[in-house]
């Protein structure tokens, strides 16, 4: 589903990606997960285009991501609508809700369905009630973000990518914003959508929902993953110094 192979990415003389290779298949959930700074946002960002790689291939279901063709000398990017297809499927959700404060919770929901999509607004209200159920917000439709708890807020975020109906969701630390005490919904929704079937990449720091949501935990080190399996093998009996090492500060 998604074939990330050698993929490198410097901002100017630093190298944030080096070499990184990684498969995500259908249906699967993959925790990225590693010390700040090591690049999991950059890689996350790498995976919609939100940044440009240097080197390297992201191809979704068989597509190039973010250029033309591959070959490494002459990349030519893909034209803006281009790149608008090529993330028609892809959900983005931020550790920042990014929700439009102006607009009630459904026309929220319902704003990328109506500019992105082009639907009616008829459709669009359809959709955006069944996704805003999904989240368990039904009775928020006709709140304001700012009068919302930050994890319904984030739920709210969650559902405006959901009714794009997208077969990939990418997150970066949806949670890492949130009260203690409202992490447990967000990850309760995120553990629905996986059980749905839905293929994730969630870059997180909740190692339990690593443990028993993912199906793979990625470790990313200075750019470089450094060991990539099952969640348990990596979570509780990596080889690697540095897993260890960073594991230790969450027991
Ligand atoms: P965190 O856990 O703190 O979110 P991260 O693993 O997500 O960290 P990235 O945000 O991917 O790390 O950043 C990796 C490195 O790239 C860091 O050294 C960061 O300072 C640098 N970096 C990220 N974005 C940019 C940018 N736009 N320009 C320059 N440097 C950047
Ligand atoms: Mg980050």
């Amino acid at each position: 589903k998604i074939a990330i192979r050698d993929v490198c990415k410097r901002f100017g003389t630093l190298t944030v990606l080096d070499g990184v290779s990684l498969d995500v298949h259908q249906s699967e959930v993959v925790c990225l997960i590693g010390a700040s700074g090591s690049g999991k946002s950059t890689l996350l960002r790498c995976i919609n285009f939100l940044e440009a790689y240097d080197a390297g291939e992201i191809r979704i279901d068989g597509h190039l991501m973010g250029y033309v063709d591959a070959a490494q000398k002459q990349r030519r990017p893909m034209s803006d609508r281009m790149l608008r297809q090529a993330r028609r499927d892809i959900g983005f959700v931020f550790q920042q809700f990014n929700l439009w404060p102006h607009m009630s919770v459904i026309q929220n929901v319902m704003e990328p369905l109506l500019r992105v999509r082009g639907l009616s607004a008829e459709v669009a209200v359809k959709r955006g009630e069944v996704a805003l159920d999904r989240v368990g917000l039904t009775d928020k439709r006709n709140s304001y973000p700012l009068r919302l708890s930050g994890g319904q807020q984030q739920r709210v975020a969650i559902a405006r990518a959901l009714a794009m109906e997208p077969s990939l969701m990418l997150f970066d630390e949806p949670t890492s914003s949130l009260d203690p005490e409202l992490v447990g919904e967000v990850l309760q929704v995120m553990k629905g959508l996986a059980a749905e079937g839905m293929t994730m990449v969630v870059v997180t720091h909740e190692m339990g929902f690593a443990a028993h949501v993912a199906d793979r935990v990625a470790f990313l080190d200075r750019g470089r993953i450094i060991d990539v399996g099952p969640s348990q093998q990596v979570l509780h009996e990596s080889k690697e110094a540095r897993v260890q090492q960073f594991l230790q500060t969450y027991h």
